[in-house]
């Protein structure tokens, strides 16, 4: 009988351990450009480590960073060996160009630099037509899986980093066993775990308020708005999202798109591409993908969305 008890005691105490081990992390840092806060049900250990798996793909995809791959591949004479990450993630950025009819284009970074938003300053007619004599994904040549030559070209991965670098810390979360939790990269937004969650869509034209909320559980929530780096001069809005045949800002009436999906890299890439390509053909775009969808918010501030969401009780929700 006493063997029993002594068993049972360390059975608790075990799972008493369990769960301390288990508890809830929250914490925010200013990372990748943004505003990163994750929360998981995991081991200190496990959550420590998701910053430093942040921190591993900075260096790897930042275009500032002197020795990332992104680096070495803007001022490379010839083809050069990248990780396989980023190879994969620049040959599925040629898929969403040819989806997007050529309006997401990676190559377009010399323009996207040439924009000063904290500043609020427009670059000139003469320097935004000079930096895009080299933009055009053509340009860039993959032999193999991860030996690539950009040939006078640049790239930035700023479209589909920060949905690549949530599913790696998704993958990193279920592997460490984190029951739950959301991964928010700048409004990349992976939710995990047995329950639902309640995410809401900034409103476009007042930040600090809420447009629509979407109830969500294991799925990506990606949002791209033009109100996010961007300034207004004359009246007239200049964003982050900039169209690579005119080198302006996209021309949209989309104020934000937001993407509903299971893979964030999808989803950010997704996300961008609405902005692209307007309304109308976002909303094709995105039900060609099964299992994919998209909330709107146009430029007159209505929201609409793909057919396969509904709204109950005031959230929107997976039909
Ligand atoms: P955010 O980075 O604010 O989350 P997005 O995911 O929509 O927003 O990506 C916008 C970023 O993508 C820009 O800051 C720029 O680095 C890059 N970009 C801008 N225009 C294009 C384009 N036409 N195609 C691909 N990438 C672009
Ligand atoms: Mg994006």
């Amino acid at each position: 009988m006493k063997k029993f008890i002594s068993f049972n005691l360390i059975f608790v105490l075990l799972l008493l351990c369990g769960c301390s081990d288990n508890k809830e992390n929250k914490e925010t840092r200013m990372m990748l450009d943004t505003v990163v806060t994750l929360t998981a049900s995991c081991s200190e250990d496990a959550f420590a480590e998701a910053f430093t798996i942040c921190e591993s793909y900075e260096n790897l995809f930042s275009k500032t960073r002197k020795g990332s791959d992104i680096y070495r591949l803007n001022k490379a004479t010839d083809f050069i060996e990248v990780s396989e990450e980023t190879a994969g993630i620049i040959t599925d950025s040629l898929l969403y160009s040819k989806i997007s009819g050529d309006k997401f284009d990676i190559t377009v970074a010399p323009v996207v630099s040439l924009w000063d938003f904290e500043n609020s300053k427009m670059p000139s007619r003469d320097e935004i037509s000079s930096a895009l004599e080299n933009v055009d994904y053509n340009k860039i040549q993959i032999q193999g899986t991860n030996n690539i030559f950009l040939n006078g070209a640049q790239v930035d991965l700023g479209a589909m980093a920060k949905g690549y670098i949530a599913d790696q810390l998704l993958k990193h979360f279920k592997l460490k066993n984190a029951s739950k939790g959301i991964i928010d990269l700048g409004r990349n937004i992976v939710v995990f775990g047995d329950r639902d969650y309640d995410v809401g869509i900034v409103d476009p034209f007042e930040s600090d308020k809420t447009a629509a909320v979407v109830t969500v559980r294991n799925k990506s929530v990606v949002t791209s708005g033009t109100y996010e780096r961007s300034f207004k001069k004359n009246g007239k809005l200049y964003h982050h999202i900039i169209d690579p045949e005119t080198g302006y800002p996209a021309e949209t009436d989309l104020a934000s798109a937001t993407i509903i999906g299971d893979s964030c890299v999808q989803a950010d890439a997704l996300s961008t591409i609405c902005i692209l390509v307007g309304k109308e053909k976002a909303k094709e775009i995105v039900q060609s993908f099964p299992g994919v969808n998209a909330v709107f918010i146009d430029t007159k501030g209505n929201v609409s969305y793909t057919d396969g969401l509904a709204e109950i009780d005031g959230k929107i929700v997976i039909k």
